[in-house]
């Protein structure tokens, strides 16, 4: 017995060595790379099994403390930081592959199954599932499919939530149910035609139930790529004309591209490896990078493929837009693993990273990206400003990236600021943040419909009536 009643409860659910009050410990668990003030747990538990998470679930209850699931804890945003402290619940060791399922072309993983890990299981396989572009290779895939995380292959699939098919879940009183056609069916295969109740569990960011597994399509994956490159040769005060936002819906209507992304000069050049700080922007290069990720399952499907999009390019060019070709095999790769992100991550050292990511309609990028160049430049910060397309409707992922110096308070006050003006900008773009943290999250529901914020809350209240379920995020 350690004196402590909790910690002892504790350890009789997830067992010896399990269970940490550590301070050094207990400190890892406090912070993100981001700016979002840290906050110590007063416990960790490594969860290894689903009961384990439903006890833990109902100690939380009967004790009145906090729970915060975790895996990777790389989702910058503070959506880890247990800032009313209470127990994190680490489930990074239920890691079980659970299911491939080549008849019907799915995949059950638990939560701790990381990126790196299920990415080398499907390509002994031939398949592949949209795996978030930047992260390290040990961060979880189940929690950025449930924040709504974008993957490689967006351009093609959508956002990664919409290829969520199945789920199972510790709700926030410690009872197990199954979501999706899983609930009926033996099979994993489709959440729908059944009422959704998903909603209830999607970029809720952990506060309505702990997910123990997710069922996600996998693809089959092809075997040969190819890129085509464009670069806006723009004036830096107007980066991207309302042509040439408009070209790039002409190329996301095609539908040919597996991703389509953008990023501005600085963020090509920390891929480059070029070092901080950076030189002044050469008049001729570009003030945007863009590239078409293409793939086939023959040489034919992709030469096609490629010849329309140069075709589609050249045209533009033609047509008198401040674009041309470019050369993409030297910059950055869309593709898993991708080191680059890594490298801007720790680009001006001490190992800070913020970033607000958006989901913005692309007619409005031209305005957007103009003002987050305004704001960066009006804080001494190079631009890292990246831009991805999603498959469906003519939106995509409009996203500042902010390295910073931890040891610096001056980066740290800078980037704060940053952060709450990129808000602003994606939310006058009529854009929507992702994995939002909570002050851009209030910010949001002060410009939303009221009813909307009230629905979530009466929501919340209902499932989570005694509040224990990662408190203060979501500014609820
Ligand atoms: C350099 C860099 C690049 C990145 N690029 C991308 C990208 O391209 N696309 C993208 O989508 N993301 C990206 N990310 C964000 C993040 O790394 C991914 O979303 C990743 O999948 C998150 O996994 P994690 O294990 O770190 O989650 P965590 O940070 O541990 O958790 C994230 C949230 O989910 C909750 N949560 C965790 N597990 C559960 C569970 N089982 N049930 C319910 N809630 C849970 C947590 O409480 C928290 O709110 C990037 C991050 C970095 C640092």
């Amino acid at each position: 017995m350690s004196g402590d009643r909790v910690y002892d409860l504790l350890e009789g659910i997830v067992g010896e060595g399990n269970v940490s009050r550590e301070p050094h410990i207990l400190e890892c668990y406090a912070r993100d790379s981001t700016t979002n003030p840290p906050s110590q747990p007063d416990y960790v538990a490594m969860a290894t099994r689903v009961e384990q998470i439903q006890e833990l679930v109902r100690l939380a209850n009967r004790e009145g403390v906090p729970l915060v699931p975790v895996v990777g804890m790389s989702s910058t945003g503070g959506l880890t930081i247990p800032v009313e402290g209470g127990i994190v619940v680490d489930l990074h060791k239920m890691d079980r592959i659970i299911e491939i399922n080549e008849d019907i072309d799915y995949a059950v993983i638990e939560p701790g199954v990381t990126i790196g890990r299920l990415d080398a299981e499907l390509k002994k396989r031939g398949y592949w599932v949209s795996l978030p572009v930047g992260p390290p290779g040990s961060a979880g895939l189940v929690p950025g499919y449930i924040l709504h995380g974008y993957g490689h292959l967006g351009g093609k699939f959508g956002i990664n939530s919409e290829q969520i098919t199945g789920m199972e879940v510790v709700m926030p009183d410690g009872e197990l149910v199954r979501l999706g056609g899983c609930a009926v069916s033996p099979y994993w295969f489709h959440r729908t035609p059944i009422p959704d109740l998903m909603g209830l569990i999607l970029g809720w960011q952990g506060t309505t139930g702990i997910v123990t597994k997710l069922g996600i399509n996998i693809y089959p994956r092809p075997g040969f790529k190819d890129m085509v490159g464009w670069g806006m040769f723009t004036p830096h005060e107007e980066p991207l004309p309302e042509s040439s936002a408009r070209f790039l819906m002409k190329v996301a209507r095609l539908g040919l591209a597996h991703d389509i992304s953008g990023h501005s000069w600085g963020a090509v050049q920390i891929g480059r490896g070029l070092k901080y700080p950076l030189p002044p922007k050469p008049r001729e290069e570009p003030e945007l990078y863009f590239s078409a990720t293409l793939y086939g399952f023959s040489r034919e499907e992709l030469a096609m493929k490629k010849k329309i999009l140069e075709s589609l390019v050249r045209e533009g060019i033609e047509e008198g837009l401040p674009v041309a070709c470019t050369d993409v095999t030297e910059r950055v790769k869309v593709e898993m693993p991708t080191r680059y992100a890594l490298k801007y991550s720790d680009h001006r050292g001490g190992g800070g990273l913020d970033y607000i990511g958006s989901i913005t309609p692309i007619i409005n990028w031209p305005q957007g990206i103009k003002r987050l160049n305004e704001i960066f430049d009006r804080h001494g910060f190079t631009p890292y400003i990246r831009l991805a397309i999603y498959r469906g409707t003519l939106q995509g992922m409009m996203r500042a990236l902010m390295p910073y110096n931890r040891g610096d308070e001056k980066d740290v006050e800078a980037v704060r600021k940053i952060a709450r003006e990129v808000v602003q900008v994606v939310l006058d773009c009529g854009g929507l943040v992702y994995k939002a943290p909570s002050f851009a999250c209030e910010e949001m529901w002060k410009r939303g419909d009221p009813n909307f914020l009230e629905l979530m809350r009466r929501v919340k209240q209902t499932l989570d009536p005694k509040r224990i379920m990662n408190p203060g995020r979501l500014a609820l």
